[in-house]
């Protein structure tokens, strides 16, 4: 008899995941006999699609493709954020979903790994359409969420606002609030300190480790960063005030150099105002493709998926590349910048601090005791320093990049709670 594979499997495929899928069959040789459960990986526990219908202030009906990904949860109750966005598919979502599993259990979070995304550009939406869009979203992916089941939280395009939406649509379908059930909220409504900024924190202190280890002094060292909003700002930020120059910047509205530095708080001044990069003063203008290249000695990814391929990983001049995005290296890209002495920081370690700080909110929200910005922050550091140093450990034991030692880390902790719990029925 034939078994036909599900065509999620095909490692072919293009795509998010199909990245994931080649991530996975790399880090299989290095399970041991946990290995025989690798199949659980490779395919996403539970998937929902669900239309979403909403009245547009000028009277008419439209309706948008939401998502929500359990890829597995075998370590704890689903967790991830969501995205929303025009080219979101339910493909992108799963390897979101599985780059979750992996980043939870890569910092040892109780957390299995989830996703959702609404495939719309939220900027061509007034406020009332996007809360509508997100109430009716949260509505329909409630069959599946809750604070013991699966927490959303912000991804790219979605913030603390969103998050009070859906945790308002949740709880009142349930008839109790249910503070729970999100994470990255308002403070007002139960969020924690330090949950905006963790992400970028998480990445900085992964860049602090890794330059240590290479001997690189973050002291006058060049950045370059793609995407400056909430992870790749606030990176940038952090690394302006350990001395580093943030010398180039890119993101949708274009690309920017300064070879003495940008002003970052200038920087992040203008793009909360307009939006992007475009227009700021005191820099000037580079092509897009010419950011890849320029001379740096850390570049930090920090915007979407495919970014550093095949065809610019040559021009590559940072010796750090710390990924802030979700899969923004293509395998291929990845041998690369191997080949060429480059150290990749993986997505799912360098920028596992979000979801860190989104723990410590869910644990505040269920103690209803509240904790300092200090204490967040330093268990945030210790956290990821700890994860830094057991990936480099493991890297050194078998001879493998920091991607796949943190997939051996991480799929030997998933695998061995599957095998503990055994298949029910
Ligand atoms: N969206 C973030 C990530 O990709 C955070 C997820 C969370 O806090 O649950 O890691």
């Amino acid at each position: 008899m034939t078994h036909p594979l599900p065509s999620y499997l095909d490692a072919q495929h293009l795509g998010p995941w199909g990245i994931y899928l080649q991530q996975v069959d790399r880090v299989t040789p290095f399970l041991g006999s946990l290995s025989r459960w690798v199949e659980t990986l490779k395919r996403p526990k539970r998937a929902l699609i669900v239309d979403v219908p909403i009245e547009l202030d000028n009277g008419t009906m439209a309706h948008f493709e939401g998502y929500r990904v359990q890829h597995n949860t075998s370590r704890g109750p689903g967790k991830g954020g969501v995205r929303f966005h025009q080219d979101v598919t339910l493909s992108e979502v799963m390897a979101l979903s599985a780059w979750m599993s992996v980043k939870n259990a890569a910092v040892n979070l109780p957390f299995g790994g989830a996703k959702g995304g609404i495939r719309v550009d939220p900027k061509t939406l007034s406020r009332g359409e996007l809360e509508r869009l997100t109430r009716r979203y949260t509505s329909e992916i409630g069959i599946v969420i809750g604070p013991t089941k699966d927490i959303p939280a912000p991804d790219v395009n979605t913030n603390e606002q969103i998050m009070a939406w859906m945790m308002d649509t949740y709880s009142m379908n349930e008839g109790a609030t249910a503070s729970g059930v999100v994470t990255g909220k308002p403070l007002a409504l139960g969020g924690s300190l330090g949950r905006r900024e963790a992400t970028g924190r998480g990445v900085f202190t992964v860049g602090q480790e890794a330059a240590r280890h290479i001997g690189l002094d973050l002291k006058g060292a060049r950045i370059a960063v793609q995407g400056f909003g909430n992870v790749g700002g606030i990176a940038g930020k952090l690394f302006a005030q350990a001395g580093s120059r943030v010398v180039a910047v890119q993101d949708h509205g274009g690309s920017i150099y300064r070879e003495s530095g940008l002003d970052v708080p200038a920087l992040l001044a203008h793009v909360a105002e307009h939006g992007c990069v475009r227009g700021f003063a005191g820099a000037e203008v580079i092509t897009d493709p010419t950011f890849w290249s320029v001379p740096c000695d850390i570049l930090i990814p920090a915007a979407l998926e495919q970014q550093i391929t095949p065809e610019n990983a040559p021009q590559i001049q940072a010796r750090l590349v710390i990924e802030g995005a979700n899969g923004p290296t293509t395998p291929q890209a990845d041998d690369i910048l191997r080949e060429r002495g480059v150290l990749v920081v993986p997505d799912v370690l360098a920028n596992a601090g979000g979801v860190t700080v989104s723990y410590f909110e869910w644990v505040q929200d269920f103690s209803s005791f509240f904790w300092g910005e200090d204490e967040i922050n330093e268990r945030l550091v210790r956290i990821m320093r700890e994860a830094f140093a057991a990936v480099w450990h493991t890297a050194e034991q078998h001879g493998v990049s920091l991607r796949t030692a943190t997939f051996i880390i991480a799929c030997t902790r998933i695998l061995q709670a599957r095998e503990l719990r055994g298949l029910y029925p």
